[in-house]
């Protein structure tokens, strides 16, 4: 019998991460719910778009059934990526190619995380379930949601993302800025509003670099352009800057003061942005570890968040989900911390390295060099990226 078997698990956060493991253990019979602070489905705009990889992402996808419900809602084409300075002159357009296209397709976050949503039971994710903290509950916990319920669970899985508040009952260790923040935005109606960048992205993603800075910009399905902005601060700026994301004029204002010099295509995408989200970027301890736990474990960012310069979140967060369940739903283990300390071992390994990778594109891209030396890698990937 699996350490799971007959027992009831709460998994916090219907992001990718939690959402798929939670099909996967209904897929095996277990009782899941989800709980998530969102208010509904729609009640968030979901960000970029995310590219899903053959050995992590759609391995897992593949392992929950859904490999058609996937192929009917990725974006062929959306894996083309061109290469600017920030006078918008191209220096490298790579179209993904019919490999590239097979072994990462590209997803929007919304109509990912719909085909997850449609492929549970009714009622699995309970919306506008704040998690706030988590109580002894012999044998089992007690989750604490801010809205004063609770829920008991035998078994809890913290999914609830880069800024979790169960990791804490897991492991005092907690990341570490990674020197850069980024700035998000959303620009809707972009054939209307931006039709020269819309015509330029032609449903791909452009990333402009210069002055140790970077732009993100992504074509969305649904009309609109994702983007977020790379700038090497400190980790206190959004306090100390004076600027308030409330507002988004002044954030507009400071945008354009960064971007000074830089071409302006990029000057109106500020300008058509409604509003703005501030994202410090923070990576995990490359060695980290801790003890087991019988009853609770992380998965996807609350165990390993990053910053998104190697496009590797979102996959490691699925087969975090795989891994999980294959141990939890294994009975080779005796009991559930055995079941979690072998699947938070070969995660830890396995996201450590992504990590290293994850910092060293992050240096790179924010690099007086980035343009050469970023060229040379696309045209060569499995050569050295040069140092500086
Ligand atoms: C700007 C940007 C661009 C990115 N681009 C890429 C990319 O191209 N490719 C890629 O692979 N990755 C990318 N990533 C990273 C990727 O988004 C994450 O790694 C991935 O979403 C992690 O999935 P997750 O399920 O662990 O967490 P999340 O997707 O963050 O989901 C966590 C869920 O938990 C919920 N939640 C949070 N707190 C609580 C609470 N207290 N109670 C209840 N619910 C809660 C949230 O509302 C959310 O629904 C990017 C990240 C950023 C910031």
């Amino acid at each position: 019998m699996n350490p799971i078997a007959n027992k009831k698990v709460a998994i916090v956060g219907a992001g990718p991460g939690g959402l798929i493991l939670a099909r996967l253990l209904q897929m095996a019979g277990i009782t899941v719910r989800v709980y998530e602070r969102d208010l509904s489905p729609t009640a968030r705009v979901q960000g970029a778009t995310l590219n899903i990889n053959e050995e992590s992402g759609l391995r897992a996808i593949r392992r929950a059934g859904l490999m058609n419900a996937f192929q009917a809602a990725y974006r062929p084409g959306a894996e083309k990526l061109m290469l600017t300075d920030k006078g918008a002159n191209i220096l490298l357009a790579d179209d993904g190619g019919p490999d590239l296209a097979q072994q990462r397709p590209e997803i929007d976050r919304g109509p990912l995380r719909h085909l997850l949503l449609d492929s549970l039971f009714p009622d699995t994710v309970v919306w506008n379930r704040r998690f706030a903290s988590l109580v002894p509950n012999d044998p089992g916990l007690s989750l604490v949601f801010q809205d004063g319920t609770r829920e008991t669970a035998d078994v809890v899985v913290a999914a609830d993302g880069a800024n979790s508040r169960l990791r804490s009952y897991v492991t005092p260790l907690r990341p570490v800025y990674s020197g850069v923040t980024v700035v998000e935005g959303t620009v809707y109606e972009a054939p209307t509003v931006l039709p020269r960048l819309h015509r330029m992205l032609d449903g791909g993603k452009i990333c402009a670099l210069g002055d140790e800075k970077t732009i993100f910009i992504v074509a969305k399905g649904d009309g609109s352009i994702a983007y977020y902005t790379g700038h090497k601060l400190d980790e206190q700026w959004g306090q100390t800057s004076g600027i308030d994301f409330d507002h988004p004029g002044q954030v507009r204002h400071w945008l354009g003061q960064e971007f000074s010099g830089w071409h302006p295509l990029w000057g109106g995408l500020f300008a058509q942005t409604a509003a703005f989200a501030l994202r410090p970027q923070y990576c995990i301890p490359f060695d980290q570890t801790w003890d087991a736990l019988p009853n609770l474990t992380l998965l996807g960012d609350a165990a390993h968040v990053m910053p998104p310069y190697a496009g590797e979140g979102v996959n490691m967060a699925m087969q975090d989900a795989l891994e999980l369940a294959e141990c939890l739903l294994s009975d080779s283990f005796p009991d559930g911390r055995s079941a979690i300390a072998a699947y938070e071992t070969q995660m830890r390994a396995r996201t450590a390295a992504a990590a290293e990778e994850t910092m060293r594109f992050t240096d790179i891209f924010h690099s007086p060099d980035a343009a050469s030396r970023l060229v040379k890698f696309f045209q060569a990937p499995q050569e050295p990226v040069a140092s500086q």
